[in-house]
């Protein structure tokens, strides 16, 4: 474990990292802030089928038999292609295969695709500062951006809102604004307000100090995943649940031989998936593990890491309810690099998710480095840090939240009610994994490498959900 860092603005060791503006300790990426990549947090593993906390997204479709679906009682034999995990990274692959198997330890799509906060939000200018430090300012605009419509998906489109909180922060998200416009990043779209007292009536929030507007979207992401399944296994593609992948290794020359000897006809296999549930021959290995991948593929370790990450399930007051509601998703810019990302499912049920590296999940990563491996999963006290925060934040910040939470009285079922954890993968250099694996096993093989990172063992375990 490399050496625990924290997220203190006045740090000056970790201003030597951050994106800042000369003068100002304010930083605008919370993995600089807090050591970032360079920071390891957890061992390796797979998903752990049972015991994971359930995200508010795969309550909702407790029916729907795709959670353990599998389209042969047997594992195939063979396949031409075998795809490893049931994520967003599998709509790349739609079209060309004819024969497609996923292979997933637990239900269908309960990584992170499962438990984020439902923000599709293209982040051309804001990551511009970190991706231009790192790799200059032409690999830095090539960041890629992405919406998805016409599906089932409780899919919203409007403005979504970055609101710097402090002078600072204001300061830093302006200069990098600029550097993005210079550097040719297209900006037309974004509308700037400066005036704080204008950020202010915009965003309903008391601190903001400036406001940038840009069209996004939120959705229900387990349904885009399912359709997009639902589409491939239409197509002929092979979905088996339940079926934790332990290692890839290159087909069997001796198997082909024999093969060969006895006449038989055989593909071009170059791969053997090793399952629970016995193995695969296949030509091409998708890599879709994300955060897992480097359980199985030991030449990753380091450089994909995995990350347990929170959202918040909030049910606001009645003053942000109804024709109060808040009808933008956000990204609050805080200080020492932090951020809460709001999607207020506007147009859908009005439940307000909270996620984001926001400063409780600063304080989650500490506690996270600080417990021994065993105890990692048992995160009902460190849920709620995070929770806290997110309490804190909203009423402080929205305007008329606390009094109208103490007016009305938060009730069972309002409030900050249930939270819950994913694992991200964070990679080497913080932009995602794909193309063909490099390396002696990849490089003749066409695995795709998606994005992925060392698996923490499972999602923090919650017993319930617990209220306020
Ligand atoms: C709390 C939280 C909030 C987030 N909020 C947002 C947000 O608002 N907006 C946003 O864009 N992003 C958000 N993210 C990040 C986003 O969810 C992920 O980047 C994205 O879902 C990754 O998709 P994926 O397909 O690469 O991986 P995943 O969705 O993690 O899928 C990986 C799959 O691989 C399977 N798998 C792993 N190992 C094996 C194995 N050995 N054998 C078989 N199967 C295996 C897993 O079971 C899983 O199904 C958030 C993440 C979290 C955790």
């Amino acid at each position: 474990m490399a050496e625990k860092q924290t997220a203190t603005p006045a740090d000056p060791a970790k201003l030597v990292t951050g994106v800042t503006k000369p003068g100002s300790d304010a930083i605008l990426n919370v993995d600089e802030a807090i050591g970032g990549w360079k920071e390891a947090v957890g061992g390796v593993g797979v998903p752990e089928a049972q015991g994971q906390s359930l995200s508010y997204w795969l309550q909702q479709v407790r029916c729907d038999e795709l959670i353990s679906h599998r389209t042969t009682e047997q594992l195939p034999e063979a396949a031409d292609t075998v795809i490893i995990g049931s994520g967003p990274s599998i709509t790349k692959r739609l079209g060309p295969i004819r024969a497609w198997l996923c292979s997933r330890p637990g239900t269908f799509c309960s990584g992170a695709t499962g438990r984020n906060a439902g923000h599709c939000k293209p982040d051309q200018w804001r990551g511009f500062g970190k991706y231009e430090k790192q790799f200059g300012a032409e690999q830095a605009m090539k960041s890629p951006t992405s919406a998805k419509k016409n599906v089932d998906c409780d899919l919203w489109v409007g403005d979504t809102l970055d609101v710097p909180l402090d002078a600072e922060t204001a300061a830093l998200a302006r200069d990098v604004f600029d550097r993005y416009r210079a550097a040719g990043g297209k900006v037309d779209h974004v509308k700037v307000t400066a005036d704080p007292a204008e950020a202010r009536r915009i965003s309903r929030l008391a601190g903001a100090q400036a406001c940038y507007a840009w069209p996004a979207a939120t959705l229900q992401p387990r349904k885009l995943v399912a359709h997009v399944m639902g589409v491939n296994l239409a197509a002929g593609v092979n979905l088996q649940t339940f079926t934790p992948v332990r290692r890839v290794s290159p087909y069997d020359d001796t198997k082909k031989t024999k093969e060969k000897e006895s006449g038989e006809k055989t593909k071009n296999y170059r791969w053997t998936v090793h399952t629970d549930r016995g193995a695969i021959a296949c030509v091409d290995v998708v890599h879709a593990s994300n955060a897992y991948l480097p359980a199985y593929e030991p030449s990753l370790r380091g450089l994909i890491r995995p990350k347990p990450h929170m959202c918040n399930k909030v049910i606001p007051p009645l003053s942000f309810a109804g024709s109060g509601a808040l009808r933008n998703s956000y990204g609050v810019l805080l200080r020492d690099g932090s951020l809460f990302s709001i999607n207020p499912r506007y147009g859908a049920d009005g439940v307000v998710m909270v996620g984001g590296s926001n400063p409780g999940q600063l304080k989650l990563d500490e506690w996270v480095a600080a417990q021994p491996a065993a105890d990692q999963r048992e995160g009902t006290a460190a849920a709620r840090l995070v929770t806290d925060e997110v309490r804190q934040f909203a009423e402080a910040q929205f305007d008329g939240w606390r009094e109208s939470a103490e007016d009305d009285g938060l009730g069972p079922g309002a409030g900050y009610e249930y939270s819950w954890s994913g694992i991200i993968g964070v990679a080497a250099d913080g932009v995602p994994f794909v193309g063909e694996m490099p390396g002696p096993r990849g490089r003749d093989s066409g695995c795709a490498r998606a994005t992925a990172g060392t698996a923490w063992r499972g999602s923090l375990r919650r017993r319930r959900g617990w209220s306020s």
